[in-house]
């Protein structure tokens, strides 16, 4: 469900008008990267100077991380399951999941438009190709063949529970584009690791919009930090 109480602004990461990321809440900011930083000298900010600039620009650079811990987000992120079990392996997040145990209503698949070509020098990855062909001679698109076998999934999934199985079981028929809903919280400095990580051409190209969109909404809580991680890590 969207809550109209959140912070910021949402952000459709796939394009598709089902995906999003939005932040619901940020705890911290600029000046509290500083006041970390200072700690040890007794010093407290309430407002951000131009030496204050300068300290952040200095952490940044020398990637000295701890201050950034002291800033913390929530996001409220709709990405496909098989780019959760990518997110899901950066522990250092605390998370909560939609249960599909529990609901069986609600269900929206990722239906890409594009189809990236296997890399050969990569083997996990794709090249920028894409594939615009159909599946065969006079066959579907390969959007049109993805949304068919999606849309036949879920008739099976939808008859497997009509016969009475649990939906705890019935799920497992669900393809791995079905997107799922997620609470996700986690402190600056973890979450510039995740993005270093994810925003990578390496990455998956669907993880690498995700952690665009992050970077995007942490700058709107803490603007001088993200500015000068853009500037020394180049995102
Ligand atoms: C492009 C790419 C491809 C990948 N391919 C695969 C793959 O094929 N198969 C696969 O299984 N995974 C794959 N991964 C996942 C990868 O191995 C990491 O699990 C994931 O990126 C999380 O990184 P992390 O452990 O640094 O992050 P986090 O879990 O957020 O941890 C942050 C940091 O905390 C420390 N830390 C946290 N927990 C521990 C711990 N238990 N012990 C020691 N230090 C800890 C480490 O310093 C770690 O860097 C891939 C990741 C990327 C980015």
């Amino acid at each position: 469900m969207v809550n109209n109480q959140s912070i910021s602004e949402t952000i459709d990461v796939l394009g598709d008008g089902k995906s999003f990321v939005r932040l619901i809440n940020a705890m911290g900011s600029d000046v509290d990267v500083v006041n970390g930083a200072r700690v040890s000298f007794g010093k407290r900010k309430e407002t951000l100077d131009n030496n204050d600039r300068v300290l952040i620009d200095y952490l940044v650079k020398h990637r000295h991380t701890s201050p950034f811990e002291h800033v913390t987000f929530t996001f409220h992120v709709k990405c496909p399951l098989f780019v959760t079990r990518q997110w899901h392996r950066h522990r250092t997040w605390s998370y909560n999941e939609i249960s599909r145990r529990y609901t069986s209503v609600g269900l929206d698949f990722y239906i890409p438009k594009a189809y990236r070509q296997q890399a050969e020098s990569n083997r996990q990855a794709s090249t920028d190709e894409l594939l615009t062909f159909q599946t065969g001679a006079a066959g579907p698109t390969i959007q049109d063949a993805v949304q068919d076998h999606t849309d036949g999934a879920v008739a099976f999934y939808n008859r497997l529970l009509e016969m009475g199985v649990a939906r705890e079981q019935a799920r497992m028929v669900l393809p791995q584009n079905l997107y799922t809903e997620m609470y996700a919280t986690v402190n600056l400095h973890n979450l510039l690791h995740f993005i270093e990580l994810r925003i990578h051409p390496g990455a998956q190209w669907e993880i690498q919009q995700y952690a665009k969109a992050l970077l995007d909404l942490a700058e709107t809580a803490a603007p001088v930090s993200i500015k000068a991680i853009r500037e020394h890590r180049g995102w």
